[in-house]
């Protein structure tokens, strides 16, 4: 028998610390929760360090969304299951200001229009439609708007990025883009380079000056240069104006491909700035069990690769993500959720999981599986009736969103986040009041 006399109870427990229970444990917080968080914070490597909130109409072939506000009114006519629709929009805006005020505080300012999204060139020279943009990319955007005359730079052994194939693409709409491949100057050792390498070495005021110095000669008539996103980790808003200073012109980044530069910053704030807002961070701990118990308190076994610690929880909430996060596991018998077992959302079988061709601009049935909420974002049993009345989810485990295909990824997690925590919260003053 397990012995809890003398274990603490957080107000809540936020399982996953992808961009779900990053948010969903700092509004938590700064609603003075007392929040324990477990997860592995590695996946956000994975991020593009864009902040996406509705670029996609959903179960279009792919129709692009200028405004995500007006895309979202839209969205609560067409599918109003969607879990983006249980949020309202103020409580969305609040959630993102949220995070990105924190961000900031962190050193990575977000920079957005109010009511549009910004175009963005992507490292395979594509333009994706974005709702908030790291500070170090924000230039990008005007440069593209106004096709300004512009320079792309890239590094001769850096991988997975290429000026020729950014320009390539781009050029027959923006006819004064130009591109250039440079050679990092301290780098004297052959073989492929690294973004996290070079960004290491930008954290010194040498190599930013010899970096500026051996793209001067390339910059001709150009009033803009692009880069990979190599700009430091801990101070790029920092080295990016140094950088602007030394050239004389706006410059800006471009995301890499994952895991990228981008995810890293994410990381490395979340990592080192949420204990600070008053989060007991278990990063790199799973969560091994979890039992409601008769009291409805949540008991957890947490722990690297076995359990070493129990933790005790008034509200537990799941932001496990999907497959790669490991909140949902594809079986033969069909995708179950991975910790409590709750009822998932799902095609009736197997062969319903994928369309025919795998690019289909419709997409695949299996992306729409997930837990089903109510308006509080509590799972609800095969009945329609919450699992039990202080279990949440948010994020990416829920069901009836594609957010890949609808470029949503972070809109999703914060939104859904913050209409949990709304809801925990008022539930709770609704508890107390009678
Ligand atoms: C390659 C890639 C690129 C992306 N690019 C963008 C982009 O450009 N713009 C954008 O807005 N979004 C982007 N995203 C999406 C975004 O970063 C989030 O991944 C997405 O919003 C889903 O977040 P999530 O928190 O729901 O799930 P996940 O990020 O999958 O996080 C799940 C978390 O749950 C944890 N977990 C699971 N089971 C347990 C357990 N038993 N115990 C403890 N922890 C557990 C995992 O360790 C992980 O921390 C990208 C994601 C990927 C993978």
């Amino acid at each position: 028998m397990m012995q809890l006399n003398n274990t603490h109870t957080y107000d809540l427990m936020v399982v996953g610390a992808g961009m779900a229970g990053m948010a969903a444990a700092l509004f938590a917080a700064r609603k003075g929760l007392s929040v324990a968080q477990a997860g592995l914070t590695g996946e956000t490597l994975y991020a593009s360090g864009l902040f996406d909130l509705y670029g996609v109409i959903h179960g279009s072939s792919g129709e692009f969304i200028d405004n995500p506000w007006q895309g979202l009114q839209g969205l609560r006519q067409t599918h109003p299951d969607h879990p983006l629709c249980k949020v309202a929009p103020e409580q969305i805006r609040e959630g993102l200001e949220t995070l990105t005020g924190f961000l900031k505080t962190a050193g990575l300012t977000y920079k957005g229009y109010a009511d549009r999204n910004a175009r963005l060139i992507t490292p395979v020279g594509t333009v994706k439609r974005t709702f908030r943009v790291p500070a170090t990319m924000w230039a990008g955007a005007a440069a593209l708007e106004e096709k300004t005359p512009c320079l792309i730079v890239d590094i001769q052994g850096l991988r997975g990025f290429s000026a020729a194939q950014i320009v390539g693409s781009l050029k027959p709409s923006w006819p004064q883009l130009r591109g250039a491949t440079i050679a990092v100057p301290w780098e004297e050792r052959l073989g492929p380079k690294y973004a996290e390498h070079i960004a290491r070495n930008l954290a010194a005021e040498g190599p930013r000056k010899e970096l500026a110095d051996v793209i001067r000669p390339h910059l001709k008539t150009a009033q803009a240069v692009g880069l990979p996103a190599i700009l430091g980790i801990y101070d790029t808003d920092t080295i990016h104006k140094e950088l602007e200073r030394l050239l004389g012109v706006p410059v800006f980044e471009i995301p890499t491909m994952p895991p990228a530069i981008s995810g890293t910053r994410l990381k490395e704030a979340f990592d080192a700035y949420m204990p600070q807002q008053g989060v007991k961070t278990f990063y790199h701990h799973r969560v091994h069990t979890a039992v409601r118990q008769e009291s409805s308190r949540f008991v957890l076994e947490i722990g690297r690769s076995e359990p070493e610690k129990t933790l005790v929880a008034n509200n537990l909430l799941l932001a496990t993500g999907r497959f790669l996060g490991k909140g949902l596991e594809a079986r033969r018998e069909g995708i179950r959720e991975s910790l409590f077992d709750l009822p998932v959302s799902q095609p009736e079988n197997r062969s319903c999981w994928h369309r025919k061709t795998f690019l289909d601009p419709q997409g695949h049935a299996i992306n729409l599986a997930g837990l089903e909420v109510d308006r509080s974002f509590r799972p609800l049993n095969e009945a329609g009736r919450p699992v039990f009345d202080n279990l949440y989810a948010a994020g990416s485990i829920l069901a009836h969103q594609d957010w890949i295909r609808t470029k949503s990824g972070t809109g999703l997690a914060v939104a859904t986040a913050y209409g949990a925590i709304e809801a925990l919260t008022g539930g709770q003053a609704e508890r107390k009041n009678g």
